[in-house]
């Protein structure tokens, strides 16, 4: 099968343009006359949800959480990008663009990434209309800072809440749309699957999270706006309701998946300190622009810092290794995380980690303390720092924090072409639940950015076009398919009620964790990721027999509502073992092992690898198929990526 991206064709500074002009528009009278389902209401969903029903088409949104509020987006601390050059330092659409396509190390789309770089600018007039309170200068403008893999200040923020307050951004425009009786909003309503009538996507199937109640809905088009799926590794620094269950159901209707293994660890999070932990705390990017990343010089001055022998302000300047500055002297500490979180893992495995398991580097502020004094850094950085000291009881003013990588981000996702379209027809995904603009590896503050880009700018032309062509023909809600699939998702309700094993389903997601993290994390072997997809198979089989799942159907059931997450993600998790192991070179975040050069960069394979992986499900247990959707790069040149 050939997959087909419909990326313009012409001037990559045109694609968009004239893409926008040769759609097909639906006229405003006849607007009204389209359902459109939004499954998500974070910054992506939320966007998309206000921004369609602005122009007049009946939305129905849902999401899991009690408010759109409480979207995972509201967690989101650094900044959002956009290429207004305020600062005047070099920065430009172009700019964006080559660093974010260099950045996912070749291999996103060069249109999408364009076109991205091209709206990054109309976001943020967007949002500061919506009235969120950017940071200002003295002067009045919209500040901006840098973040990892370039080398301009791009980064619009507010304080370390960037994601909260552009969420009550969204949120307004949303809950105005609500208001106005345009959009009907389900809260905690979880999307369990997807309803496909003659090839086209056409609605879904929902349960009431607090009265069990299994209905169908009806809509013309239907939008995944469910986000990323980090949390397959158990501890990640996503939210705890963050899953795969909606894009994974979608999946297995045929909806492809791309590049499943594509993760994002990023490198400044608080460690990990003992089984007891559910959740991982991010330190944002941001602080990398002050913050000083660095390791002991040798294995024994990091032993005696770890048996308490040696204060950590105690040790001398001369035997620090900032080792980011010293590696990449262009870049410094704001390379790429996947550079960034590489480099911190080489350390610890050197024997020169620090904290009392050995598992940190140090990020360290006492430099710019000392030059911008105590208040400035507060101003810019006071919640982070709060943060870390209510986690850690230490006080990062006085001495370095401790910080570790972590799962933060999902490259991969439902496969989408330009219009933001599945392959199935008339089903769409947005923000981080499809796989689209960041190739191998996401820049800071670009999920954010894609996500609006994606809900305000993007689908609110492509999805008029798709409606034009199918016309507003009422949805058949009596068509077999949708009992159809109705009974499948009561059948399966009813599977995971009848578990009554001796093992919690959170212990069969840390053990998916584990092997993930060991196999399928950081660095990736062939040896080690074969292993990891018998470790899985063997334990969905497990969690099928001894799982035991509490309570019933028709009540508030978080034991039902985390078992069908945990089963989807036992699938989720073999599937990315194999596009990992079928991908054999290191590209972004994906590093095998096997594939480095000899200072121990990843090291790509563009002969046999610039592509996008999408994988169709094959049924239950049944190897799936690959496909393949070429990458062409037309206006950037591939190169082995340096930071030095
Ligand atoms: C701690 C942290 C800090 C971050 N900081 C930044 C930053 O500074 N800059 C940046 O660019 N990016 C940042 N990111 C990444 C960014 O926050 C996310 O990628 C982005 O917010 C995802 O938005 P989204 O709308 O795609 O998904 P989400 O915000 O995750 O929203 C998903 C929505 O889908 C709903 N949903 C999911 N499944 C179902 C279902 N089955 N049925 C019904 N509803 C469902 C949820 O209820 C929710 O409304 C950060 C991430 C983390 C974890």
């Amino acid at each position: 099968m050939i997959l087909d991206a419909k990326i313009p064709a012409g001037p990559l500074a045109e694609k968009w343009s004239t893409h926008k002009f040769n759609l097909k528009l639906v006229n405003p009278a006849n607007k009204r006359k389209y359902d459109i389902i939004v499954v998500g209401t974070g910054l992506a969903g939320g966007a998309a949800a206000a921004s369609l029903a602005e122009l007049g088409y009946n939305v129905k949104a849902y999401c899991f959480q009690d408010s759109p509020r409480r979207a995972h987006s509201i967690a989101a601390q650094g900044g959002i990008n956009a290429a207004k050059n305020y600062r005047n330092d070099g920065d430009s659409v172009y700019r964006l663009f080559y660093d974010t396509i260099k950045g996912g190390d070749y291999r996103a789309r060069e249109g999408n990434v364009y076109r991205l770089a091209e709206v990054s600018v109309n976001i943020i007039d967007q949002c500061v209309a919506q009235g969120v309170p950017f940071a200002r200068e003295y002067g009045g403008l919209l500040d901006n800072r840098s973040f990892g893999g370039a080398q301009v200040s791009r980064t619009f923020y507010a304080r370390g809440q960037t994601g909260q307050q552009l969420l009550l951004g969204a949120y307004s425009a949303l809950n105005r749309q609500i208001n106005a009786g345009k959009v009907k909003m389900y809260t905690r309503t979880e999307m369990l699957d997807v309803v496909i009538v003659d090839g086209k996507a056409q609605g879904i199937v929902t349960r009431n999270l607090e009265t069990g109640k299994v209905e169908t809905h009806t809509g013309h088009a239907v939008l995944l706006c469910t986000g990323g799926y980090g949390n397959v590794f158990y501890l990640s620094t996503n939210a705890m309701g963050c899953n795969v269950t909606a894009a994974w159901r979608a999946h297995k209707r045929g909806a492809f998946f791309g590049n499943p293994c594509y993760t994002q660890i990023h490198p400044t999070c608080i460690p990990v300190t003992g089984d007891h932990q559910s959740k991982l705390t991010l330190m944002s990017e941001s602080l990398r622009n002050d913050g000083r990343v660095w390791a002991p010089k040798t294995v024994e001055l990091a032993q005696k810092l770890r048996k308490g022998e040696l204060k950590v302000t105690d040790l001398k300047e001369e035997d620090r290794d900032y080792f980011l500055e010293r590696k990449y002297p262009s870049f410094g500490n704001l390379v790429p995380r996947d550079v960034a979180s590489r480099n911190g893992k080489e350390m610890v495995d050197d024997g020169r980690g620090v904290g009392t398991t050995g598992v940190a580097v140090f990020l360290d502020f006492a430099d710019a303390i000392k030059r911008l004094g105590e208040d400035a850094v507060r101003a810019k950085y006071g919640n982070l720092f709060d943060m870390y000291y209510q986690i850690t009881n230490e006080d990062p003013y006085k001495q370095p924090m401790r910080i570790y990588p972590a799962v933060h981000y999902t490259m991969g996702g439902l496969w989408v072409d330009y219009n933001l379209m599945t392959n199935v027809e008339g089903l769409y995904a947005l923000g981080e639940a499809n796989f689209s603009d960041h190739g191998a590896n996401r820049l800071g503050a670009s999920a954010l950015m894609q996500g609006l880009a994606d809900g305000y700018f993007v689908i609110p032309y492509t999805v008029g076009d798709y409606l034009a062509k199918i016309g507003p023909k009422p949805v058949d809600a009596n068509h077999p398919a949708f009992e159809q699939t109705k009974k499948d998702v009561e059948e399966r309700i009813k599977k995971l009620l009848a578990l009554k094993g001796n093992k919690t389903v959170d212990e069969y997601h840390r053990e998916l964790g584990h092997i993930m993290w060991e196999y399928c994390g950081m660095a990736r072997t062939e040896e080690g990721l074969k292993k990891a997809k018998g470790l899985i198979q063997s334990l969905r089989a497990d969690f099928w027999k001894n799982a035991i799942v509490l309570g019933d159907n028709e009540e508030l059931n978080q034991s039902l509502e985390k078992a069908g997450r945990v089963a989807d993600f036992l699938e989720l998790g073999e599937l990315m073992v194999d596009d990992a192991l079928m991908r054999n070179e290191s590209c972004g975040g994906h590093f095998r092992v096997e594939s480095q050069t000899p200072e121990g960069e990843a090291l790509r394979d563009d002969d046999h690898f610039a592509f996008v992986a999408a994988w169709q499900y094959k049924g239950d247990n049944q190897p799936e198929e690959l496909h393949k959707e070429e990458l062409v790069f037309e206006n950037v040149h591939l190169t082995q990526r340096s930071y030095k």
